[in-house]
């Protein structure tokens, strides 16, 4: 997923003053000679050693009144032990009513089942009895209205305001709140789906998606290649398509398609560059799904059809970064995934470097560097002394109870910082070179941190020891903080930004219009990150008057203006400040004005008030996170951190 979540919070360290901590070693480095070890998803009650889901068959009617999917999910099944007796799956908040042994000549026979009192973080576990080891197992089943994986919109909260609107984020484990299942990135299936819906929604899956389906209410899906669970995905609404090129299109509402083929226009140039990189796109076509404002991430990576938001559509392509990403994750999580959560960076840090790659292919160096400088500050931010046991790459499993409590910044930005750093010691050459083998040797297979570990130091380090010494190497995977190894960026352009905003700060005029309309998002985020926690409103009300901040249709501008407004007592911002939290659900963007506005009392009756009239339209996982913000107001130091945007990091 993408992107990072960005937090600010009144505690933490100015910029300036934020350095890495001092390297200490939280997590003990395996052996160098250990090979990987078994594997254990603390974040799943499945138990794949003992059987194996191969493959789904899904049939669900998809009722909107009741906000509800119901029908029956078949599993194909590939025992490994012969002694197992049972089925042991994942759910959250379903309904079972019925599981069932296929045997031969069609026939079904009913097994007794249990579901288990609910775990907060991991749903009921489904025990299924097998009593012997059936090649298949049917459950019939119905999901709840607030299924922590689907959203369901009234015609009122889409564009159009004509069709109901559902879809689903089944990252990290909320797949198993509308499919019973082995909801662990250990396991990969293929699957196949029939779906009843409303005859005027046209409806979508991370699967065969027919640009050329008539609306029918009656749609069947394919997905040959097998996928974790967190890549199943379903959408419905009033959803047309406009093409890219012969591979690539765009699903949304009618008002949006057009701006939104325009905004992407480079996705297949960015699939031709991607694969002169790392191999074949093996999924067939890439098409893309643009949500309704209120989808909590900023993408979602589900095969063939990436879901994305509607807030990175702005005009100027200058967020398209977004596609590159989920389109990078074809190769780096799709291709080859995480085994668990607590491996994240292998999906998030791999992509953001080869995001990067592909911005840098199609607009530049300079372009790609931009995004390097703001992800580095905002990592260097995110470094507390709290978190030392989240730092490290590769995180421990008792340090990561919730798999979706990755520090966001750390996964994705040190990640690619990590792979940064090894392009550079072996060169540009032989670094792709060794990528492109790994995506090879590992495609549609779930690793951990030590496999990466181990295949590196045979297929890279082991070529010339000399480039890279195995303590290097460790200290990005098992320490905290970033290795003083670490290769620095710098970027002119935001260097002229800094000159103009200390210039301003030291009592100058504001940059001249000519000078800042050539300014990108990307230099007005960096303008705005290096402004002080607060300034005198006066100040603020001359920057909103030569630049517009309040009000802008930019969510990178909204969510660091409306909080230095905030911090800084400027209430004029407020009407647009409310219209802004009442349109937009994208967690990353509205977290930080929500946390803001808890931190004084007239905050957050300002805060309580708009969120009233925003809740009907928000995602289920972004109320959680203003819930828990705004109850958590007493001590602001004491503010949840916000989770990452993908569950991994969106
Ligand atoms: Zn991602």
């Amino acid at each position: 997923m993408r992107l990072s979540t960005l937090v600010i919070a009144a505690t933490l360290v100015p910029l300036a003053a934020c350095r890495p901590p001092a390297p200490e070693a939280t997590t003990e480095p395996a052996p160098l000679t250990a090979t990987a070890p078994a594997v254990r998803d603390i974040h799943s009650f499945a138990e794949p050693h003992l059987v194996k889901v191969r493959h789904l068959a899904l049939e669900l009617e998809m009722d909107f009144a009741a906000r509800t999917l119901t029908g029956t999910a078949t599993l194909q099944l590939d025992w490994q032990d012969p002694a197992a007796d049972a089925l042991l799956l994942d759910t959250r908040d379903l309904t079972i009513l019925r599981a069932e042994a296929g045997e031969a000549n069609d026939h079904w026979r009913e097994l007794p089942f249990e579901l288990a009192e609910p775990d907060q973080t991991l749903g009921s576990r489904l025990t299924i009895r097998t009593g012997g080891q059936p090649a298949l197992v049917r459950i019939a089943y119905r999901t709840s209205p607030a299924a922590s994986g689907l959203q369901w919109l009234t015609p009122a909260m889409t564009l159009g305001g004509q069709q109901p609107f559902m879809f689903s984020q089944s990252q990290q484990i909320h797949a198993r709140s509308w499919v019973p299942l082995q909801d662990t990135p250990m396991v990969r299936f293929t699957y196949e789906a029939r779906l009843r819906t409303p005859p005027q929604v046209m409806a979508l899956m991370s699967a065969d998606n027919d640009p050329a389906a008539v609306r029918d209410g009656d749609y069947t899906f394919r997905m040959p290649q097998p996928i974790p669970s967190y890549l199943l995905a379903i959408a419905a609404g009033d959803l047309v398509f406009a093409p890219i090129d012969a591979r690539s299109g765009v699903w949304a509402e009618p008002a949006l398609v057009q701006q939104a083929a325009a905004e992407f226009v480079d996705t297949g140039r960015m699939i031709a560059a991607a694969e002169r990189l790392y191999g074949p796109y093996r999924w067939d076509r890439y098409d893309i799904l643009v949500l309704p404002p209120s989808f909590p991430y900023g993408g979602m990576e589900n095969p063939r059809l990436t879901f994305a938001t509607p807030t990175v559509i702005v005009g100027d392509r200058s967020l398209v970064a977004l596609i590159a990403h989920e389109l990078a994750h074809s190769w780096s999580g799709n291709l080859v995934t995480f085994a668990t959560a607590n491996d994240a960076w292998l999906n998030e840090g791999f992509t953001t470097y080869v995001e990067g790659r592909l911005i840098e292919a199609l607009y530049g160096r300079e372009r790609a560097d931009l995004d390097r400088v703001i992800e580095r500050n905002e990592l260097r931010r995110e470094f507390t002394a709290e978190n030392l046991a989240l730092q490290p790459l590769a995180i421990a499993q008792e340090a990561l109870p919730d798999p979706d409590d990755n520090l966001t910044a750390t996964v994705y930005t040190k990640g690619a910082w990590f792979l940064q750093f090894l392009e550079q010691r072996c060169g540009r050459e032989r670094f792709d070179a060794f990528l492109r083998d790994y995506f090879e040797h590992f495609a549609f297979q779930s690793i951990s941190t030590a496999q990466f570990r181990d295949y590196a130091r045979l297929h890279l380090l082991g070529q010339d020891p000399a480039r890279v010494s195995e303590a290097e190497f460790d200290a990005w995977l098992y320490q905290p903080g970033v290795p003083d190894t670490a290769p620095q960026v710098i970027s002119s352009r935001l260097a002229a930004v800094d000159a103009a905003r200390e210039a301003w700060q030291a009592g100058t005029e504001l940059p001249e219009p000519a000078v800042t309309a050539a300014w990108s998002t990307q230099e007005w985020v960096h303008f705005l990150d290096g402004l002080p926690q607060a300034l005198d409103p006066g100040r603020l009300a001359a920057l909103d008057a030569a630049y517009q901040f309040s009000g802008t249709p930019n969510g990178e501008i909204a969510q660091r203006w409306y909080p230095l407004t905030v911090r800084s007592g400027y209430t004029a911002a407020r009407p647009a400040l409310a219209e802004f939290l009442g349109r937009v659900g994208r967690r990353k963007l509205v977290m930080p004005i929500y946390k803001a506005l808890a931190a004084t009392p007239d905050g957050l009756a300002f805060a309580r008030e708009v969120f009233a009239k925003a809740r009907p339209a928000l995602h289920p996982i972004t109320v959680g996170s203003i819930e828990a913000a705004l109850a958590a107001t007493q001590a602001p130091a004491a503010v949840p951190a916000t989770p990452p945007e993908s569950a991994n990091g969106g």
